[in-house]
């Protein structure tokens, strides 16, 4: 008698939790909802912002960075910013490093952005 509650008990909770994403997927405020969580996640920021980060990071080195993969995060107020770098593949891990660590606090002190970077090796010997 106590199973088969539990069993009916689990089986009405997992109907109401089904009701309520099916519910999500139709309102209307679900649009807002996709938004907030797709700048959670990392949108593609504007033109002139990718040009503002290419200019300042490539001011810091004389290497073809070939920035990609940028993606703007907002939580709020706050906004972090992620992308990919491309540097020799001879470059040794504390000069990539020191590299990086300039970049990120230029992008700081500029655009008052936190940057995370993703360091790929270019080329192959
Ligand atoms: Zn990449």
């Amino acid at each position: 008698m106590l199973t088969e509650n539990l069993f009916v008990g689990l089986a009405r909770r997992k109907q109401r939790i089904l009701t309520n994403v099916s519910w999500l997927k139709i309102q209307p405020g679900n649009v807002i909802l996709k938004d907030s969580i797709s700048k959670l996640l990392g949108e593609v920021p504007d033109e002139k912002l990718v040009e503002q980060i290419k200019t300042i990071a490539g001011n810091e080195t004389e290497h073809d960075m070939q920035i990609h993969h940028i993606h703007l995060h907002s939580y709020g107020e706050h906004q972090e910013i992620t992308f990919h770098i491309r540097l020799p593949n001879i470059m040794s891990v504390e000069d990539s490093h020191a590299l990086v660590t300039t970049i990120r606090q230029s992008l700081r002190e500029t655009l008052s952005i936190e940057a995370t970077i993703h360091v790929e090796p270019s080329g192959k010997r």
